[in-house]
């Protein structure tokens, strides 16, 4: 199974490593078959990667070019040489307020591929689109952009259950993961509202590979009781 926690804008270098001393002291002795990766703001990537034991990180997106004039972007190159191995690509939250789109989520990854890195490809539907009864066919449409890679890795993040304390329905997360499964061959991570009240059920269902989590992944002890409850 992957556990990965997007921080997003949150933690600064020096509470990183305090996460990063809390969370290793929490999976010290313990056999994980599992791959966690933690993505921390660009600046933290360098200590977070030299601190954790046993835990990947990744950048949270990267710009498709490898250098030049691009004022406060990131290349692919700069978080590798970070530590990053893993980078977070057409997250939701890019899309509504920083005008990704399906193009740039594609050259991106491609660039992401090119470079080495793991690309976690957020895709997922509105409420308007769920229901006007659209998801499938806005699926479809994000996958179509998808560089079919064995690299890559999908997160099904539907818009209206990111940080609103509502998860989708099992039978909801079930139906899409399956439709995913059946266009690419990746593992497709759920996201959207994941705790460690919740967490035991969301990845019992089938087709269902990990979890992408933000709001819950910002306190190592309740990360690490979402690993926990995977059997
Ligand atoms: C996310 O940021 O990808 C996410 C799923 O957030 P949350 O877990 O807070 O809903």
């Amino acid at each position: 199974m992957f556990f990965m926690a997007n921080w997003k804008m949150n933690k600064t270098i020096g509470e990183s490593e305090s996460y990063a001393e809390r969370i290793n002291e929490l999976l010290e002795g313990e056999e994980t078959k599992h791959t966690i990766v933690i993505f921390p703001p660009f600046t933290a990537l360098r200590s977070l990667s030299e601190h954790l034991k046993g835990i990947s990180v990744g950048a949270q997106d990267i710009y498709y070019e490898e250098s030049g004039a691009f004022t406060g972007e990131i290349s692919p190159i700069m978080v590798r040489e970070a530590g990053a191995s893993y980078v977070i690509i057409g997250h939701s939250e890019r899309r509504r307020l920083f005008g990704e789109t399906n193009e740039s989520v594609q050259k991106k990854a491609l660039s992401a591929l090119k470079h080495g890195l793991t690309p976690v490809i957020c895709i997922g539907e509105s409420i308007g689109e769920r229901e006007a009864g659209r998801t499938i066919n806005i699926i479809k449409e994000q996958l179509g952009y998808i560089p079919k890679d064995k690299k890559v890795i999908i997160a099904y993040e539907p818009l209206w259950a990111i940080g609103t304390g509502r998860s989708a329905s099992s039978e909801e997360i079930e139906e899409v993961h399956r439709f995913i499964k059946g266009i690419i061959d990746a593992p497709v991570l759920y996201g959207g509202s994941v705790n460690s009240r919740n967490s035991g059920e969301i990845l019992g269902i089938e087709g269902v590979d990990g979890a992408l989590i933000g709001g819950a992944s910002l306190d190592a002890d309740e990360f690490f009781s979402i690993i926990k409850s995977a059997k």
